[in-house]
C-alpha cells in the first residue's frame, strides 16, 4: 500500500491507486510483467538459505505481489494467493483445509464445479460431504458433526440466488471448530467483504468482473491472519500458480472494476424490475428486490448488486428456455460471465438435494452486461415473445 492510499478513500480511488508503487520501478504507472522461473542468487550463501525476496517463478514475482496486495486491500486479508481459474480458487483452499476422515458442509446452491469436485475428488480422498440448505443460517448446527473442518458458503446461490445468512453460519461453524470459506464471485469484495462478517477465507473468480473482459481465466484466495500459512503451504505444495500476462490484465481490469459494476448493477435491476411486472414471467430472482426472499439478508450485509440475476418462465419446458435463447439478438449464449456482454443461459438445477429447483418454468439467468438498456430490453422482449409462441 503507497501513502496515499492509506487514509479513508472511496472505492474508485482505491482502485486507481492499489497494489503498485510507481517510485518503486522508476515511475512508470503499472507494475512490470515479470515472466519468470529462475531467479538469480548474488553468492552461495545467500543461495542456500534463501535470504533474499524472490527466489523462484512460481513463489511470486513483482506483478503477482501487485495484484495480491490490491486483493489484501480490497478484501481485507493477511495474504492472497493467486491460481490459474476461479475453480482452482474453491478446490485449492479445500485441499489445504481438507483430511481423510474430515466432514465438509457445503451449500446446495453451489458452482455446479464445486460440487462435481466435492463429489469426485474429495469423495476419492475420503472426506465426506453433505449439503445444506442455503436457507439454513443458523440451523447448520443440525448438520454440523464433530469432525466437520470446514463449511463452504457462496451468496447469493448459482443459478437461483437464495441469500445465506454469513454471520449466523459463521457463529455456528466456528463454534464447532470450522473453517468458513466463501465463493464471493457475484458481489466482489466491492459488495461484500466476507472476512467483514467473520468469514475465514474469501474466494473469487477474478475471471469474472475484476478481469471484465471474457479473455481471462485466474483465481484468488485471501485468508485471515490464522488461515494464511496454511493456505499458503498448501499453494507452494501444488504448484498451481498464474501466469504473469493474466495477473497483470486482472490487475489491469481492476482499475474500472467500480465504474463497470455501477453500471451493470444499475441495468440489471432496472431490468430485473421491469421483467417482474412483464406476461411470460413468473419470477425473478435477484435479492435486491423487494421481492426476493433474501432481499432483507441482502441489504443488510451487502452494499450492492452486481449483473446476474435470473428468471423464472411463467410455464413451459426446454422448447420454451430454447425458444427464448434462440430469440436473442444482442445477449449471446455463453456461461462465463462478468464480462462486458451480456449472456442468456437455461439452469439446469437437477444436481440440487436440498435446495430444490423452481417449479413455475424453466430458469434463464441473464448476466446484463455494460450495453444499453433500452436494446437488451427490445432483446428480452423479442425474446419472451418466442417463448410464449412456442
Ligand atoms: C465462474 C465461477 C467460478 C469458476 O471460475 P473459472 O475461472 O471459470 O474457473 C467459481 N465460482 C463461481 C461462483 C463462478 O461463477
Amino acid at each position: 500500500m503507497n501513502e496515499k492510499t492509506k487514509t479513508k478513500v472511496g472505492d474508485n480511488t482505491r482502485l486507481a491507486h492499489i497494489g503498485n508503487d510507481p517510485h518503486a520501478f522508476h515511475g512508470f504507472v503499472n507494475p512490470p510483467v515479470v515472466h519468470a522461473s529462475t531467479v538469480l542468487f548474488p553468492d552461495a550463501h545467500t543461495m542456500a538459505t534463501r535470504n533474499q525476496k524472490y527466489t523462484y517463478g512460481t513463489r511470486g514475482t513483482p506483478t503477482t505481489d501487485a495484484l495480491a496486495s490490491a486483493m489484501n486491500e480490497l478484501e481485507g486479508s493477511a495474504g492472497t494467493i493467486l491460481v490459474p481459474s476461479g475453480l482452482a480458487a474453491v478446490t485449492v483452499p479445500l485441499l489445504a483445509f481438507l483430511s481423510a476422515g474430515d466432514h465438509v458442509l457445503i451449500v446446495d446452491s453451489v458452482y455446479h464445479p464445486t460440487r462435481h469436485f466435492a463429489d469426485t475428488m474429495l469423495a476419492r480422498l475420503g472426506v465426506e460431504v453433505t449439503y445444506y440448505d442455503p436457507l439454513a443460517g443458523a440451523g447448520i448446527a443440525a448438520v454440523m458433526q464433530p469432525n466437520t473442518k470446514v463449511v463452504l458458503t457462496e451468496a447469493p446461490g448459482s443459478g437461483t440466488f437464495e441469500m445465506q445468512d454469513i454471520p449466523a453460519i459463521v457463529e455456528v461453524a466456528h463454534h464447532g471448530g470450522a473453517v468458513v470459506m466463501m465463493d464471493n464471485t457475484w458481489a466482489t469484495p466491492l459488495y461484500f467483504r466476507p472476512l467483514d462478517h467473520g468469514v475465514d477465507i474469501s474466494i473469487q473468480a477474478a475471471t469474472k468482473y475484476p478481469a471484465g473482459h471474457s479473455d481471462v481465466l485466474l483465481g484468488t484466495v485471501s485468508a485471515n491472519e490464522a488461515c494464511w500459512e496454511r493456505l499458503l503451504d498448501a499453494h507452494g505444495a501444488l504448484g498451481v500458480c498464474a501466469a504473469p500476462d493474466d495477473v497483470y490484465q486482472v490487475l489491469r481490469g481492476l482499475r474500472t472494476m467500480g465504474v463497470r459494476l455501477e453500471r451493470h448493477q444499475h441495468s440489471a435491476l432496472t431490468l430485473a424490475r421491469w421483467l417482474e411486472g412483464e406476461k411470460g414471467v413468473a419470477r425473478v430472482l435477484h435479492p435486491g428486490l423487494e421481492s426476493h426472499p433474501g432481499h432483507a439478508l441482502w441489504k443488510r450485509d451487502f452494499s450492492g448488486a452486481s449483473g446476474l440475476f435470473s428468471i423464472v418462465l411463467d410455464g413451459g419446458r426446454e422448447k420454451e428456455a430454447h425458444a427464448f435463447l434462440d430469440a436473442l439478438q444482442h445477449f449471446g449464449l455463453g456461461y462465463s460471465w462478468g464480462g462486458y456482454e451480456s449472456l442468456a443461459v437455461h439452469v439446469q438445477l437437477n444436481d440440487r438435494t436440498v435446495a430444490h429447483a423452481p417449479k413455475e418454468g424453466p430458469v434463464i439467468r441473464l448476466q446484463i452486461g455494460l450495453e444499453d438498456v433500452a436494446d437488451l430490453q427490445a432483446d428480452l422482449e423479442r425474446a419472451l415473445c418466442a417463448a410464449a409462441k412456442a
